[in-house]
């Protein structure tokens, strides 16, 4: 008898873990499903991408049961965690590949950052909030995307020193686009920015650069939380 509970509490100890990590597999699937595939998203690079990102690993713990829902969820501090639809369409906008050198704007969670590596680019991410800035430095070392580059400051002014970049993805509503992000996109390059209004209309703006001339479209309504210009702590 006693044998036999203790083999048992062997085999027990190697599986710990191993059915969560099943089941937010399995609850991706569904996410990737349901609301990334079916809502038109086509880049076998982001959805797979999308489906291997494990979004609760960058929501409040309290939050973990809700991760994989159609919806931002709060991060703390008044901001948010984007809701993967608009992740994998920011993401599929600058048609990510490997290789590829990217600024994101709004590290907040770490979790978009953590998309796109996980797309296979190299990532440059700056967050005005000192706090959030350490704990995403922490879930994405601890999820194993210790290679995004982190910075806690102002992203109005860019990031000069690893400029220039293939793109870059605002995920803070700017009232006008910041010329000095302008100046660091590779020729080539694509910028992905919410403007408008904190509490009026924004929109999803794409501004692509080709032989130094410069083509801005307006793609969809978006709720974004403000870009700030002096939160930081
Ligand atoms: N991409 C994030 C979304 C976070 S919400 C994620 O995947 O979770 C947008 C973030 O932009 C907030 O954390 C906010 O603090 C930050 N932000 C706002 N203005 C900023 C600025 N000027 N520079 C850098 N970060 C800014």
């Amino acid at each position: 008898m006693w044998r036999l509970l203790l083999v048992l509490a062997a085999t027990a100890i190697p599986c710990r873990g191993a059915p969560d990590a099943a089941e937010s597999m399995a609850e991706r699937a569904v996410m990737v499903r349901d609301q990334i595939v079916r809502r038109g998203i086509e880049d076998p690079v982001v959805i797979s991408a999308m489906r291997n990102t494990p979004r609760h690993a960058f929501v409040p713990e309290s939050l973990r049961d809700h991760a994989y829902e159609d919806r931002p969820l709060p991060i703390g501090f008044g901001q948010t965690i984007s809701q993967p639809y608009i992740v994998a369409y920011m993401t599929e906008l600058i048609g990510p590949r490997s290789g590829m050198k990217v600024l994101e704007i709004g590290t907040g969670s770490g979790y978009q950052a953590a998309v796109l590596a996980e797309a296979g680019v190299k990532v440059y991410s700056i967050e005005i909030i000192g706090a959030l800035a350490r704990r995403a430095a922490e879930a994405l070392r601890d999820a194993g995307y210790g290679r995004v580059v982190l910075r806690s400051g102002d992203g109005y002014y860019g990031w000069e020193e690893a400029a220039p970049f293939d793109a870059i993805i605002v995920t803070a509503a700017a009232e006008a686009i910041p010329p000095p992000l302008l100046s660091q996109l590779a020729n080539d390059g694509v910028l992905i920015i919410p403007v408008g209004p904190p509490l009026g209309t924004q929109y999803l703006v794409r501004v692509s650069r080709e032989d130094g001339r410069t083509r801005t479209q307006r793609l969809l309504p978006v709720r974004f939380v403000p870009f700030v210009r002096n939160g930081g702590s």
